[in-house]
């Protein structure tokens, strides 16, 4: 095999899309590299999914696939029937690293964005019920709406913001990130001791409480107060 720069390469099949996030503001683009989400970090969550408290948040991953911008209608997704919200502040990446310091974190993280975990409820219950990974549940395309990524002003992550949810119009979810039981800062350190992060990798930090099904016509705006809203509909 000999790898000649000079001459164009052919692909064997079309290449994947390349997912980008506008950034706020600007004509500059965020490209997504890699999307984590955190499981189970706001107790009243736990409480409504029958889980237990004392057990640790941990992440799992959705495809890039997932990314939907704010403002697109999506269709309703298929192999399932309680397709549900999840409202989550979303830190976007900005330099990697590995065993990243919690008073380090912020110096990893080029800006916040809202995001939604949208989840197959019924399929993410059957596989947490007979012992499985939650991969069907959540990580499908079109799973993870989100708004423009705004560029981090300061030195700390947020520590306090309203955050919410509204299906046509009616709240359906109402905390703060204040009850996140891992704080921006630990979840960059945290996954960084699992896993090298890198530029353009998304982290979707978890759900208050109020999660719910949609359905097809359905108008769903998320908030995160100081950062931005965003909104998808359902056909
Ligand atoms: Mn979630």
């Amino acid at each position: 095999m000999s790898h000649n720069t000079s001459t164009l390469e052919r692909l064997a099949v079309p290449p994947p899309p390349s997912i980008r996030v506008p950034v706020a503001g600007s004509d500059v683009m965020f490209p997504v590299r890699r999307i984590y989400c955190v499981g189970r970090n706001y107790a009243a969550h736990i409480r409504e999914m029958n889980g237990n408290e004392r057990d640790p948040p941990f992440f799992f991953q959705k495809p890039t696939d997932a990314i939907v911008l704010s403002g697109t209608t999506i269709p309703y997704p298929f192999a399932t029937g309680d397709l549900q919200y999840e409202i989550e502040l979303v830190l976007a990446v900005g330099s990697g690293g590995t065993n990243i310091r919690i008073d380090d974190a912020h110096r990893h993280v080029f800006g916040l964005a809202v995001g939604i975990d949208l989840t197959r409820r019924d399929l993410q219950t059957k596989a947490r019920d007979s012992g499985r990974p939650w991969e069907s549940g959540k990580s499908f395309d079109r799973s993870a709406p989100i708004s423009p990524i705004h560029p981090l002003s300061g030195t700390v992550l947020p520590h306090s913001a309203a955050i919410s949810l509204a299906v046509n119009g009616q709240l359906k979810q109402q905390g703060n990130i204040a009850e996140m039981i891992w704080k921006c800062d630990e979840i960059v350190n945290q996954l960084s001791t699992l896993y090298r992060l890198e530029p353009g990798d998304l982290i979707y930090t978890g759900t208050p409480a109020g999660v719910g099904a949609i359905v097809a016509g359905d108008t769903v705006e998320g908030r995160v107060e100081g950062v931005d809203t965003v909104t998808i509909k359902i056909a």
